[in-house]
């Protein structure tokens, strides 16, 4: 493990067509589940690393991602704190371009690396998937610019093909957006006692939830332009979350192992 900065506070973990960190200094970092390169940057007085989860020689996708890395990478600069930022689909009616705070998870993924913990048996409490302190300084941002925004389920799916319109119905009776990217990183950051919450841009109505087609392009295109809102909340987010770490996150793996 190497120490980058010794004051690197928080992570930011971008997802597609977040591109507010190109103009910061690339900071390659090893880990035993590969490279990975973080950006770092001062907002608000603090050093903050960001990392941008589909940034590859091409965009990498959902579950091609190298989850472990990427959160392996925070803890060894020593980062307590990930802000993530998701695109989602709605399968609530919300509007385009608006915000979700997650308050809790379901996985439907299947096929990829989703733990630290492969050669003796942890069971990581995620009673409260996303972290109270990171989730109350967001909605705290989110008032501050006057943006509208809900809390809500997450549901995660393998993709990379967008879901049927019978999954959308079933998913619909216990979830309230659908997404490909926040499983399993939120689920690894509690592996570390990290703490760790979402950002949600509601980039598309689910399918089936209207008569359009979905594409890829739209999602590009909505979190493209909300960008300078999305670093805005990023930034106050960073400026409201206390110094020290009053949540129950650092505890996670009281009493998981066997
Ligand atoms: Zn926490």
């Amino acid at each position: 493990m190497e120490k980058v900065d010794e004051n690197i506070e928080i992570a930011v973990l971008g997802g597609v067509g977040f591109n507010s960190y190109q103009e910061f200094e690339s900071q390659p970092i090893h880990t035993p589940y590969g490279e990975v390169t973080a950006y770092l940057t001062t907002i608000k007085g603090k050093t903050i690393a960001v990392i941008p989860r589909h940034a590859g020689e091409n965009h990498i996708p959902p579950h091609r991602i190298n989850y472990r890395a990427n959160i392996w990478a925070v803890h060894s600069v020593g980062a307590e704190r990930v802000i993530s930022t998701n695109s989602v689909g709605s399968m609530r009616g919300h509007p385009v371009g608006s915000f979700v705070v997650l308050d809790d998870f379901i996985d439907f993924t299947r096929n990829r690396p989703s733990t630290f913990y492969d050669d003796r048996t942890v069971h990581v409490d995620v009673s409260e998937p996303y972290c109270p302190e990171i989730r109350t300084a967001l909605r705290a941002a989110l008032e501050k610019q006057g943006l509208s925004y809900t809390e809500g389920i997450y549901a995660c799916t393998e993709g990379p093909r967008f879901e049927t319109r019978a999954e959308i119905r079933m998913m619909s009776q216990f979830a309230d957006v659908v997404g490909m990217t926040g499983v399993p990183e939120v689920n690894l950051a509690k592996e570390l006692s990290l703490c760790y919450a979402s950002l949600a841009i509601i980039t598309n109505q689910a399918c089936g939830m209207t008569t359009q087609k979905l594409t890829a392009d739209e999602v590009t295109d909505v979190v493209g332009k909300a960008q300078d809102a999305i670093f805005e909340i990023i930034s106050d987010t960073i400026e409201n979350i206390p110094k020290t770490r009053n949540c129950r996150c650092r505890f996670a793996k009281e009493g998981a192992c066997l």
